[in-house]
């Protein structure tokens, strides 16, 4: 069985091939292409790509097409992608502006391109489906809560990847397969051991902080849309409600305008300076310029205060695990979100911590009570297995 990842952007497209014959999970081809400005061309050249190296014999050959979806109104979980689900993304257009419109096309040209094959979205809110009621709701009058004002939390695909890694890597079997069969069960499944508490870091060019118990989430940093939590790339994370409204007020500028500067302008960019690459941003501090450093300070204050709240509504942590761009590939934030965590059981080993570069690894010390894993996410795999998790419950 052959699924097609695809992951659309405004301006990109980037997909991944999966095979499952014969039980495997085998990544069969990988590619993207950046500054698209013709999509429906972008589309025939990957499958044109997937033909010529071999992977696909036609199109007709997919299974599925899957795509890592975020939101859409009254709907979650891994599903169908047709038109009444597409106009429930529409619906939800504003909470995800850079996500959701590129998507809805997308899809919409693959519908046209590949009409015999299902599309099938996994919503990025899927993983907070069981999340307890009370780590999900803002303190606004129920009206505002009906309009579907409350946290949903994102990066789900990422997270589950990681709370089923985590327990394997943590000999815990059976929290994996709670964790894998999750959208089946509702995480009901039971378990043979103490509970396994893990605190998920997923940092990157967009961030979240997820706390699970037993392979569930019981939240993320991510709320009502992407904009939350920690500041990301270009885009500010929390903020104060009033905040809006007396900037627009204050600086003149249309509510339009202050969501623009909120989502190109904020964030580590916005901040820094200098850019929204923490790359940039980490060569400028160390060369002395002290907005870049804020802004590695901010997103380091904001992490640990993230991975305080988990450690509290957990009881402590069995571990804490970095993933995404930052947190596989940047040895020195790791640290620096780490240090002084003596007294909570959290100790990092500098050099295994040095040495890790987007490989799985065990970066604390051998006294750390809390052990910190770095393990590389695979949003795209925990898709691939949904899709055909749902191709085949379709069949029967
Ligand atoms: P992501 O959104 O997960 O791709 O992460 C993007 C962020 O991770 C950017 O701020 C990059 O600076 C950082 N990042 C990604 N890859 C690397 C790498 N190989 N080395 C250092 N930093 C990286």
């Amino acid at each position: 069985m052959k699924i097609l990842i695809a992951n659309l952007g405004s301006t990109s497209l980037k997909w991944r091939l999966f095979d499952f014959a014969n039980g495997a999970e085998k990544l069969l081809h990988k590619g993207g292409f950046e500054r698209v400005t013709d999509y429906p061309k972008a589309i025939e050249d990957c499958l044109a790509q997937l033909t010529e190296a071999g992977a696909i014999a036609s199109a007709s050959e997919l299974a599925a097409v899957g795509f890592k979806t975020v939101i859409a109104k009254d709907v979650t979980g891994c599903v169908r992608l047709d038109e009444r689900v597409l106009g429930a993304m529409e619906a939800y257009n504003g909470l995800a502006p850079a996500h959701n419109p590129p998507y809805i096309t997308g899809i919409r040209l693959f519908a046209q391109r590949v009409p015999g094959v299902p599309l099938i979205g996994l919503f990025e809110t899927a993983f907070y489906q069981f999340a307890p009621a009370a780590m999900m709701r803002y303190g606004v009058p129920e009206t505002w809560h009906d309009l579907g004002i409350r946290r949903w939390g994102f990066h789900g695909a990422s997270h589950k990847f990681i709370a089923e890694r985590s327990a394997e890597l943590l000999s815990r079997p059976d929290v994996a397969q709670r964790a894998a069969n999750l959208y089946v069960d509702g995480g009901k499944a039971p378990v043979n051991g103490p509970p396994l508490r893990i605190i998920s870091c997923h940092l990157g060019g967009s961030s979240s902080i997820t706390g699970t118990l037993n392979g569930v989430a019981i939240g993320n940093s991510l709320g009502m849309s992407p904009q939350s939590g920690l500041p990301h790339n270009n885009r500010v994370g929390d903020l104060d409600a009033e905040a809006l409204p007396y900037a627009v007020k204050s600086l003149g500028i249309s509510i339009e305008e202050a969501q623009r500067q909120l989502s190109k302008e904020g964030g580590l960019k916005g901040l820094s300076g200098v850019s929204n690459d923490i790359r940039d941003i980490q060569e400028a501090a160390t060369k002395g310029n002290a907005k870049a450093q804020l802004a590695i300070d901010v997103f380091i204050s904001e992490a640990r205060r993230w991975i305080g709240g988990y450690f509290l509504q957990l009881n402590g942590a069995d571990a804490l695990v970095f993933t995404a761009g930052i947190g596989e590939n940047r040895g020195e934030l790791r640290a620096a979100i780490c240090a002084n965590l003596d007294q909570l059981g959290i100790v990092l080993d500098p050099a295994k911590n040095a040495a890790c570069r987007a490989t799985e690894a065990l970066i604390s010390a051998d006294n750390s009570r809390v052990r910190v894993l770095v393990i590389p996410t695979n949003e795209e795999l925990v898709v691939a297995r949904e899709s055909k998790r749902f191709l085949e419950s379709a069949r029967n």
